[in-house]
Formats: structure tokens, C-alpha cells, sequence
């Protein structure tokens, strides 16, 4: 009989009627099976090795992040906002003393989640917060360990509170989001995921259908892309990995990188 999973390498975790040997999100060309095939871990053994590192990136603002890392790497991000609080996207660990911190903060009244890579453990997480996921209907085959906590939308936005919108503006999956928060620093934030991939030097975007495979977009797609963005205001873009904290300029320096597509 199969146990509860979790995939080693995208960080999915499946319930024990998951029958198939394989992670379908690592069997999907925007993801990879490593060389050497499909490895499995479990709750217990991610506990024992791994926590839960907070980091405030800045008011308001939180990163979270599996430690040391583990599988894809990206963190999770809480906004805490007077209306109720955000986790944007998730990530597979989730232990006492993360649980902890968030109630001290007021709990979470609903995580978004840029795309299927980042869905994770993200039923534990709204079961324990007892708060909605917002997923858009378009990646639905790729919740392989779902929950009621669930609400689809098929919409181009989903308007939070004070402003704050979850928008959709696809490229990596038809579905890839970023959530914006208009009013955190006057000027604008963007919380991209993936959807966008801001590189080591700070001054580049790429946007691509699968980052680990090197597999570009379609270029009418960019175009699509660039036209979203360019309604959108902001000066500051986090990125799932840690280091992608641009704090100024950043629409300047990503409508930049867009124009190298043509
Ligand atoms: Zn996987
Ligand atoms: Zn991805």
C-alpha cells in the first residue's frame, strides 16, 4: 500500500491513493525526473532534517523559506495586511515553530499560488489556517492532493483587499500570477514567483515555458506579456529565490529585459 509522499525534487506532496511511480509535475516538460530517476521523501524525514527560516524582507513583508534548502528551492511569502494576511506561494515544510509565528501575526486568510510548482504541501497549510487557496481552473489537473480549501477562478484577476490583486499573466503556465501590492510601498510591489526570473546580476528578466529545460515562449506570448506589464505599477519585484529582492526600478529593468524578446 502507498504512503503519503513527498516528490524530492519539485517539493509535491501526494496522498497515499497517489498509485503512479512517478511525480506527474516532474513528468511534465516544464519540470525534469533527475538523472538517476524518481526519489521519494516523507514528512517526518523533511521535519528531521530541515525548519522553517523567517526572514522579514521588509514592513509588513516576510519571507519564508525551507532550510537547508530543499528540492526547488523557492520560498513562500507572508504579506500582512490590516484586512488579513497573505501567503503567496508554499512551501513543502511547514513546522511548529513557522505555525507559531504566523498565529503571533494574525494567522492567514488566503494563499495564492504563481503556479503548479510551488503547490506543495498547500493543503496543510490552508487546513491549518482554515483559509481558502486561490488557484486559477486552468491548472487544475495539476493539484494531485486536493482539499475544499480550494476556490478556482477563471477571471484575468482576483481582487483582495486593500487593493491588493492577484493577476494573471501566463508565459511559464497559462495560469502563472504575480501579486500585487499597490500600496506597501507607495510606488508598488510585485511578487512574481517564476512567472518572472530575475538574474544574478540583478539586471535581467527572463520569462521562459520551463527555466530548467532552457525551453523559450513563443514570442506572441511575450508580446502578451509585455502589454500586462505595462499597466501594472510598481518599483519593486520579489522572486522566488531568496536572492531576488529588486528593490528599486524594477518595472524599468523588467519592460528592459522584455524588449530583448522579438
Ligand atoms: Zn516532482
Ligand atoms: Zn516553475
Amino acid at each position: 500500500m502507498n504512503k503519503v509522499r513527498i516528490c524530492a525534487t519539485c517539493g509535491t506532496k501526494y496522498p497515499a491513493d497517489f498509485n503512479e511511480e512517478q511525480c506527474l509535475i516532474c513528468e511534465d516538460d516544464r519540470q525534469y525526473v533527475p538523472f538517476g530517476g524518481q526519489k521519494w521523501t516523507s514528512d517526518s524525514d523533511l521535519a528531521q532534517k530541515h525548519r522553517v527560516k523567517i526572514k522579514q524582507l521588509k514592513t509588513n513583508v516576510f519571507e519564508l523559506i525551507v532550510d537547508p534548502v530543499f528540492a526547488i528551492g523557492q520560498r513562500a511569502i507572508l504579506v500582512l495586511s490590516k484586512s488579513g494576511n497573505i501567503l503567496w506561494d508554499c512551501i513543502p515544510l511547514l513546522d511548529e515553530n513557522v505555525i507559531e509565528f504566523i498565529r503571533g501575526k494574525g494567522g492567514i486568510q488566503a494563499i495564492a499560488i504563481s503556479h503548479p510548482h510551488y503547490y506543495s504541501n498547500m493543503k496543510d497549510w490552508a487546513e491549518t489556517f482554515d483559509c481558502p487557496i486561490l488557484l486559477p481552473k486552468s491548472e487544475k489537473d495539476f493539484i494531485v492532493n486536493s482539499t475544499d480549501k480550494i476556490q478556482f477562478w477563471t477571471a484575468d484577476k482576483v481582487d483582495f483587499w486593500e487593493d491588493i490583486q492577484l493577476i494573471r499573466i501566463g508565459g511559464h503556465f497559462p495560469g502563472s500570477s504575480i501579486l500585487w501590492l499597490p500600496k506597501l510601498n507607495g510606488k508598488g510591489i510585485m511578487l512574481c514567483g517564476d512567472t518572472f526570473n530575475l538574474s544574478l546580476s540583478m539586471k535581467h528578466f527572463s520569462v521562459m515555458y520551463s527555466y530548467p529545460n532552457r525551453i523559450p515562449l513563443p514570442i506572441k506570448d511575450i508580446e502578451g506579456i509585455k502589454k500586462k506589464i505595462r499597466k501594472i505599477e510598481f518599483d519593486e519585484i520579489y522572486g522566488f529565490w531568496p536572492y531576488q529582492n529588486l528593490v528599486t526600478e524594477a518595472k524599468k529593468i523588467l519592460i528592459q529585459s522584455l524588449k530583448r524578446y522579438k
